[in-house]
C-alpha cells in the first residue's frame, strides 16, 4: 500500500511543516525512557529524504543520562509538538532521522503497521 508519493504534515500550530518522500510502511513506537515520555511514533527515513524548512529554529533537546547523545530531539516552538529526532552529527545523507507521526492525519497513516519495541525497555542508551 505504500506508495512513493512525498507527504507533508504541519504541527499542530502549523508553524513547522515536515515533508517525506513517501508514506511509512513501519511506525516504531519506541519504549525508551525518552520516546515513551513523548508518547512517539517514528517513522524513519534518511536525512536527504526529509525536508524540514524551519529545522534550524526548532527547540532542541539532548538526552542528559547518556555520555554523548548521537541525536537530538526537535519541538516545534510555538506549539511544542515534538517534530523530529535528527542525529546530532547530520553530515551523512543516508544518515537515519526519526520522524514523530503522531501528529499527522490519521487518515495519511491508515493501515500502516505499528511496532512497539519492547526490547528498548533493556537497553537504555538507545533514542528513537
Ligand atoms: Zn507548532
Ligand atoms: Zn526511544
Amino acid at each position: 500500500m505504500a506508495t512513493d508519493t512525498p507527504m507533508t504534515a504541519t504541527c499542530h500550530c502549523k508553524t513547522v511543516a515536515v515533508t517525506v518522500p513517501k508514506k511509512p510502511e513501519l511506525i516504531n513506537e519506541c519504549q525508551c525512557t525518552v520516546c515513551r515520555s513523548y508518547r512517539a511514533g517514528w517513522a524513519y527515513y534518511t536525512v536527504e529524504g526529509v525536508s524540514i524548512p524551519k529545522l534550524k529554529d526548532l527547540k532542541k533537546y539532548s538526552r542528559k543520562d547518556v555520555g554523548k547523545p548521537n541525536n537530538v530531539f526537535c519541538f516545534c516552538p510555538e506549539c511544542y509538538c515534538l517534530v523530529c529526532w535528527w542525529p546530532a552529527d547530520a553530515s551523512d545523507p543516508k544518515g537515519e532521522v526519526g520522524i514523530n507521526t503522531t501528529f499527522w492525519d490519521p487518515k495519511d497513516l491508515e493501515y500502516v503497521e505499528r511496532r512497539i519495541s519492547w526490547e528498548d525497555l533493556q537497553d537504555t542508551s538507545r533514542t528513537g
